[in-house]
């Protein structure tokens, strides 16, 4: 399913023209047009999934394995020292484009960005009762 009104369904699809780093039958990969580093890109499914909920769990593995081949082939040709991977569900994990999208953001020497959270400290017991929510 595309959908009309959803910029990144027409961007996946060329209807709306992007720097496209690479496109296959699945996927487009493109320049963000905000990025927080030279070479700050995002890979689409060209169909519309709005988050990683919604994307089907084989889309899910290829998205991760387009992830692996072009932060290498970025990595060669950027001369960039690191990566970070983002991919961001829902509004209050600042999500603002609802079509499934992961970020690949190039990271440097001073690049002047931080990506990153305060780190918290639970003690032991609330690790476990955490643990427990999840899996028990
Ligand atoms: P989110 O906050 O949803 O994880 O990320 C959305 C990203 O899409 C932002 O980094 C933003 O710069 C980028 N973006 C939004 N609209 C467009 C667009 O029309 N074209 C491109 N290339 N990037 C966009
Ligand atoms: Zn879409």
């Amino acid at each position: 399913m595309r959908e009309a009104n959803c910029i990144f369904c027409r961007i996946a699809n060329g209807e709306v023209p992007s720097k496209t780093l690479h496109e296959d039958d699945n996927f487009r990969v493109i320049l963000d047009l905000g990025p927080a580093t030279r070479g700050h890109a995002l890979i689409l499914p060209k169909e519309h999934y709005a988050d990683l909920y919604d994307l089907p769990e084989e889309l899910a593995g290829e998205a991760m394995k387009l992830a692996k081949k072009m932060v290498t082939k970025m990595t060669d040709r950027l001369g960039c020292e690191g990566f970070n991977l983002i991919q961001n569900n829902g509004d209050m994990a600042g999500q603002t484009v609802f079509h499934f999208h992961m970020h690949m953001i190039p990271r440097y020497q001073a690049d002047g960005q931080k990506i990153g959270w305060k780190p918290g400290e639970p003690t032991q017991d609330e690790l476990e009762v955490i643990k427990n929510t999840i899996v028990g």
